[in-house]
């Protein structure tokens, strides 16, 4: 490349471009915290290139970040001595996005710019929020190892597109040259770029040094600065750099010197969230393998929670290197919404992916980290309704103010990643217990996701022997479904699933602390001991009774159903479907179809409630076909599935209505 060439961005730039400048305007300071940690990321890189290849440092074996400014020109920059870029990566790493579900992201946005303010802190702005203070950026950088001739120059006014040349570079590594807004020029100030800096960076690794100013009137103290490097009467830089963070990475630091702030500053900064987090456990562990954990629960949901191959948000650092950016070995899929670092102190530096999947050490970094957020999990748990109780002594306990603040943050954490966690009752064995315990569902006694196994066994009726639930499309589906008339009757909780996951997480579970999971649509109904003598009595003599019926019934649904069958879990509705002890629920079935997979093609068992008129009228009606069809269509219906032949239901209504 050797002229000057004009791109455009990837569409999805220039609207995230629109959106930062247009919505972001009211926290523009975390633009700095951005670039820093940008630069910061790019001296990462360069140490671990550099482990194989020790050249890549050239003469500057020092990385270090460097902020300065000047208010003649109004700009501020960033430089850092790390990785660089060439022309290439220039191009391809300002004027696209390389993160996955991009599009769905922009699909999302609303035109609100309050809540796609929102939205955008979730999703990471990265290097474009420097547009919300400038209105024009000059990137200059050249890559460790190259020519200083290969060095590039990247310009863009932040709309639709940018400009590229080649530029020699001696320095290897990356300049941000931003051209401030009218509004931002507070920034061309030592004393507040070092206030954002300390708020934002101090738990940066690296060293980040300013220019040294000093106060004097007239005397020119630079003067081979052409600006004269000097204010008459104000700050006039010295020429001489001085560190102004700590560099010192957060997670080495002893627990007492780190500030609650400080703690939530790491998070906002490595996982590019707005919001502070719900909670995080600081530890260094020592056993077989030593190594520190920064983990945190994010407080929200990010956009893209949904896609199990997204990358897990731990970092793995080794002796404090930084070896690689979401480390999946490091965290099973079902915790993926963890952000933090891993500092091991025992794997070798130059550790690839590959090697990490079968290190034993990693292995046991895995399961040491999962315990722990298990734990801080159980810990929320515990505290997300705390009252004041009065003990045995007769005084009543006093809230501490550490478990006050942790009220209902369980409840929130479990709205945004409930259904993700369940995933781990098929995916982590080992911790199946601790997780069911974790687990809670909306139930026919609540209609908050609140009732826990445990809850729901401490309110189980007398000679109760299994915990019930239902599965079903949506709460509404699940509350009215007919299966759940005799629980109503007899006063029996049965808990809701609705979440699409549940269904195949209950796969996983048989019982909850010795107690059986039995779902209500699956099987006879056993109600075991709660069917007093008479009831059952009853219900032998009506299926005796029935049987010249069912006989009748079955033939005419023969294509349709496995068996027809007398229940008694029926009080309203005349009918009901169920599936065979060992089937696949007609719920999950049908989600798969929808999601264009396979399901086993297996037909419910047909209930019918003997005593519901409508079955009663059944015996020698002249229309016993077309009834015998209703009553299992509507059996469909009422459980959100579709008639196979929809019109040819509606026919059969009608002629019998008409
Ligand atoms: P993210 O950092 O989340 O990947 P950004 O938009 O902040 O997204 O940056 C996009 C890419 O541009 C980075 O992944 C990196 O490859 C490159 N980049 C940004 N800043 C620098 C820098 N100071 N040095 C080298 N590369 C950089």
């Amino acid at each position: 490349m050797s002229n000057k060439q004009t791109l455009s961005f990837q569409a999805e730039v220039a609207q995230l471009l629109h959106l930062v400048t247009h919505s972001l305007y009211s926290n523009q300071e975390i633009f700095l915290r951005e670039l820093i940690s940008n630069a910061s990321d790019a001296c990462d890189k360069l140490r671990f290139e550099a482990l194989n290849n020790n050249a890549l440092y050239e003469d500057a074996p020092n990385l270090e970040v460097r902020v300065s400014f000047d208010q003649a020109a109004k700009t501020l920059t960033i430089t850092d001595n790390g990785i660089g870029m060439t022309a290439q990566e220039a191009i391809e790493h300002l004027g696209t996005i390389a993160k996955s579900g991009t599009k769905d992201f922009m699909g999302k946005l609303s035109g609100d710019q309050k809540a796609d303010a929102q939205l955008i802190g979730q999703f990471g702005v990265g290097f474009y929020s420097g547009f919300i203070v400038a209105d024009k950026i000059t990137v200059e950088s050249r890559r460790a190892g190259v020519a200083p001739e290969e060095g590039v120059r990247w310009t863009s006014g932040g709309t639709g597109d940018f400009e590229v040349e080649a530029i020699t570079r001696a320095a290897r590594g990356t300049s941000i040259i931003l051209h401030l807004r009218e509004e931002a020029e507070e920034y061309l100030n030592a004393w507040k770029l070092k206030s954002v800096i300390a708020k934002y960076s101090d738990h940066i690794s690296l060293p980040i040094l300013m220019e040294k100013e000093e106060w004097k009137d007239g005397e020119l103290i630079n003067p081979s600065d052409e600006n004269g490097g000097r204010q008459p009467g104000g700050m006039v830089k010295t020429g001489e750099w001085e560190t102004i963070n700590k560099a010192s990475a957060l997670w080495t630091r002893p627990k007492k010197d780190i500030t609650e702030e400080q703690y939530q500053e790491f998070y906002k900064a490595i996982s590019h969230d707005h919001e502070a987090p719900l909670t995080w456990a600081h530890n260094r562990v020592e056993g077989n393998t030593e190594y520190t954990q920064l983990l945190y629960i994010p407080a929200k949901a990010p956009f893209d929670l949904w896609n199990r191959d997204k990358k897990a948000g731990v970092k793995l650092y080794v002796k404090r290197v930084f070896i690689m950016d979401d480390a999946e070995a490091l965290m099973p899929t079902y915790l993926r919404f963890v952000k933090g670092v891993i500092d091991s102190a025992d794997l070798p530096l130059n550790v690839s992916r590959e090697l990490l999947q079968e290190s034993r050490d990693v292995r046991s970094i895995r399961e040491g980290s999962t315990k722990r957020v298990l734990s801080m999990l159980e810990d929320l748990a515990k505290h997300d309704k705390h009252e004041a109780t009065a003990g045995d002594d007769g005084v009543t306990d006093v809230v501490d103010a550490d478990d006050k603040a942790k009220e209902g943050k369980y409840t929130a954490f479990y709205s945004e990643f409930g259904s993700v966690l369940k995933e781990g009752l098929g995916e982590d064995f080992g911790n199946r217990e601790r997780l069911a315990k974790l687990l809670r569902f909306p139930s026919t006694s609540s209609d908050t996701v609140s009732v826990s196994f445990a809850d729901y066994k401490a309110r189980m009726k007398e000679g109760q022997e299994a915990i019930y639930y239902i599965t079903a499309d949506t709460l509404a589906a699940a509350k009215n479904s007919p299966q759940l008339e005799v629980f109503k009757k007899k006063g029996i909780e049965v808990l809701l699933m609705t979440d699409r996951v549940d269904e195949w997480a209950l796969n996983y579970l048989h019982d909850f602390d010795g107690t059986p999971l039995q779902s209500v649509a699956k099987g006879a109904v056993d109600l075991g001991k709660l069917q007093d003598e008479a009831e059952k009595k009853a219900a032998e003599e009506a299926a005796e009774a029935f049987k010249p019926l069912l006989a009748k019934l079955k033939e005419a649904l023969k294509d349709k159903a496995e068996d027809v069958r007398v229940t008694t879990r029926l009080v309203d509705s005349p009918a009901c479907l169920v599936v065979q002890d060992d089937g696949m629920s007609t719920q999950l079935a049908r989600m798969l179809k929808q999601a264009g997979q396979q399901a086993p093609e297996s037909k419910p068992v047909l209930e019918v409630n003997a005593e519901h008129a409508l079955v009663k009228k059944l015996e020698g009606s002249v229309h016993f076909h077309d009834l015998a069809h209703i009553l299992f269509d509507q059996a469909l219906l009422a459980e959100g599935g579709l008639p196979a032949d929809p019109a040819a239901y509606v026919k059969r209504v009608n002629a019998l209505l008409a």
